[in-house]
């Protein structure tokens, strides 16, 4: 979706600093970080929130847990712990309606309340 800004970070239009990337996700750096760490993990495919999960292909589903542990461990919070999440619908503030997972650590973060 050419109006999307993650979409456009995915094809290289909007400037990110990019950590990971592979043939479905790109991983990049949140602007207003949450930590010392933290890490925006993007489908290439573009789909708002998980409510739409089920358009994407079950590889590509499949392939974001490998490719969060992957980040987590290339930006080297596997040891010391992070968190990996996702805000889905106005409940739980989602801004950007493209789906995306957090990866947020390097520092204790406390409780999930
Ligand atoms: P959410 O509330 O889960 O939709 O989170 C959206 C996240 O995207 C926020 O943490 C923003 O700081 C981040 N964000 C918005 N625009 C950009 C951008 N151009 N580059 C990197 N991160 C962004
Ligand atoms: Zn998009």
């Amino acid at each position: 979706m050419s109006d999307c800004i993650f979409c456009r970070i995915a094809a290289g239009d909007i400037p990110a600093e990019v950590v990971a990337q592979d043939d479905d996700f790109v991983a990049f750096a949140d602007l207003h970080p949450l930590g010392p760490v933290h890490v925006l993990i993007v489908p290439r495919r573009h789909v708002a929130s998980m409510a739409e999960l089920g358009e994407l292909p079950s590889e590509v589903v499949a392939g974001l847990l490998p490719f969060a542990a992957r980040v987590a461990r290339e930006a080297g919070v596997e040891e010391s712990g992070y968190r990996l999440l996702t805000n889905t619908g106005p409940d739980a503030g989602q801004e950007v309606l493209h789906l995306h997972w957090h990866v947020i650590g390097g520092r204790p973060l406390g409780g999930m309340a």
